[in-house]
């Protein structure tokens, strides 16, 4: 069964092990419990587009291992078109959750990448990995599974090495390697739409060097493997108590985890890296590129959504969208930019030799810089249009709406352009949107912004572009740059 519908998306979920947690409570079931329901409601509506006849085209890819239809999730990028599909699905997600989706993510990067490494591993080194990952590639196509990405690792001291800090697992390691398989244990934190996954794909946080090999490990892990335990994280939103009510967002949530592996047995078949130091680097290399050129198009899809409700809370108050345009344009040109540079990327990008087509790392990593910029102007713009009911504190709670002594002077109180509940809704929306639980990682997400502008500076060619001045300015003397102080 290649495609699901997402019916059987949600069953197939049920049947696994109960092992998330939130509030300190076991969560029984994922598919209906309130911290993890909307993500995977969202989870879902892209099983079921995959098999919509408008829509399929951006959810689905052809396989490159069977020729067959399959989730694009599932499938390898092996052009700049795949690329460009990987922008345009989480594009088209965002415009329907309003945050982000992150099963059909971080995951299907991850194993896209280990394609490439796995190949560059058995050339170099005549392992075998490649091989696995592929028998690995075809099970998650035939059974149309959401894959969760950890790569970001608790840490520690972050100006320590993994192998120097007090605690090893911090960072996610090798504690055993048996004949059959590892034994790995450690802290991944912050992972996206764990809870909505079947798999994990679990990665390096960094690359390193041989003191570190332990840390070098790449696996594929159920997410209900005895010895893990998942811990959901707390949203801004939880601390509403009208969460429940008509005024809170009705699709989305994004869904972020806490990882604890307790020494988790991961059998051969499953392992595509297991100390192979010299190649972690080039994981979080191939990963960026990828990752960065398409988040772009993810922080464009809430762009759209915030654009959509500007306009309506302009119109809620009794206000022309015309009054704002100036503003409503800046909000799409700065949608357009980051998904614009990540297009750049995908168009600058080249086809590794494994078949894997990797976006230009400098454009991807100069996308990143965006990302963590453009949307909060933009947040700030929906803000500035709405008006004060939709920051948080200006306007009461779904509680006192349904009060039966003074709910419906509330309501008249919030009646503008339209009627008090409407507005009231879409200015919740705002508040989720730019203050609240839908912020995507547009900061962090992906890697630090300062991690990126560190690849920029080293890709840049600054001397070619010195001795370019000199050369049209007719200097033939020497400008050097002064000695360092000692
Ligand atoms: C919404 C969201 C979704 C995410 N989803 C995922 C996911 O699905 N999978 C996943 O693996 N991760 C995910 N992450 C985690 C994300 O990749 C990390 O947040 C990011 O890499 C930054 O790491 P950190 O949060 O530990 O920040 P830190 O490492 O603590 O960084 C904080 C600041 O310190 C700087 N810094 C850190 N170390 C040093 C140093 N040694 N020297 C100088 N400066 C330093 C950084 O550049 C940054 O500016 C997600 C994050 C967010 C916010």
């Amino acid at each position: 069964m290649a495609l699901m519908n997402g019916q059987q998306y949600r069953e197939s979920l049920k049947k696994m092990r109960p092992n998330v947690y939130k509030y300190g409570q076991l969560i029984e079931d994922v598919t209906t419990h309130p911290a993890t329901k909307l993500h995977i409601d969202s989870v879902a509506h892209s099983y079921d587009m995959s098999q919509d006849p408008e829509k399929s085209h951006i959810f689905t890819n052809t396989s490159h291992l069977t020729g067959q239809k399959a989730h694009r999730w599932n499938t390898l990028c092996q052009t700049m078109e795949d690329q460009i599909g990987n922008a345009d699905m989480k594009r088209e997600q965002y415009r329907w959750s309003g945050t982000c989706q992150g099963a059909t993510c971080a995951g299907w990067t991850g194993l896209n990448v280990l394609w490439a490494i796995t190949y560059e591993m058995d050339r170099d080194l005549g392992t075998n990995y490649h091989e696995r990952l592929k028998k690995y590639f075809q099970y998650v196509e035939d059974n149309g599974l959401a894959l969760a990405g950890a790569i970001t690792d608790a840490k520690g001291n972050r100006a320590l090495k993994p192998s120097q800090q007090k605690n090893k697992d911090t960072n996610v390691h090798i504690k055993e390697i048996r004949e059959d398989g590892i034994v790995i244990r450690g802290y991944k934190t912050q992972i996206c739409g764990v809870a909505a996954a079947h798999e994990i794909i679990v990665v390096p946080g960094s690359g390193y060097k041989e003191e570190d090999k332990d840390f070098c490990l790449a696996v594929a892990v159920p997410k209900d493997i005895e010895g893990l335990t998942i811990v959901e994280t707390r949203r801004p939103s939880d601390t509403r108590d009208e969460e429940e009510g008509w005024d809170s967002p009705k699709v989305g949530n994004i869904t972020q985890a806490y990882l604890l592996f307790d020494d988790v047995f991961v059998p051969n078949d499953r392992v595509f890296m297991c100390g192979e130091f010299k190649y972690s680097g080039k994981i979080l290399g191939f990963f960026t590129a990828i990752y960065r050129a398409a988040i772009g198009a993810c922080v464009a899809g809430q762009g759209d959504i915030m654009c959509g409700s500007a306009i309506n809370m302009a119109r809620a108050n009794g206000l022309s969208q015309k009054v704002f345009q100036d503003k409503l344009n800046q909000m799409a040109v700065n949608n357009e930019v980051t998904y614009g540079i990540g297009l750049g990327a995908m168009a600058k990008g080249k086809k590794h030799l494994s078949g894997l087509f990797i976006p230009d790392a400098l454009l991807a990593h100069v996308n990143k810089t965006q990302v963590a910029k453009l949307p909060y102007e933009t947040k700030v713009l929906t803000q500035d249009i709405s008006g004060g009911i939709a920051e948080t504190g200006c306007m009461p709670s779904y509680a006192d709406f349904q009060s039966p002594v003074y709910g419906k002077q509330l309501l008249e109180a919030l009646e503008a352009g339209t009627d008090g509940e409407s507005r009231a809704r879409m200015a919740r929306l705002v508040e989720w949107l730019t203050v609240g639980g839908g912020i995507p990682g547009c900061m962090h997400g992906g890697g630090s912004p300062d991690g990126a502008r560190l690849v920029v500076r080293a890709m840049t060619t600054w001397e070619r572009f010195a001795d370019d001045a000199k050369r049209i300015a007719g200097v033939t003397g020497e400008i050097a740059e002064p000695p360092k102080n000692k």
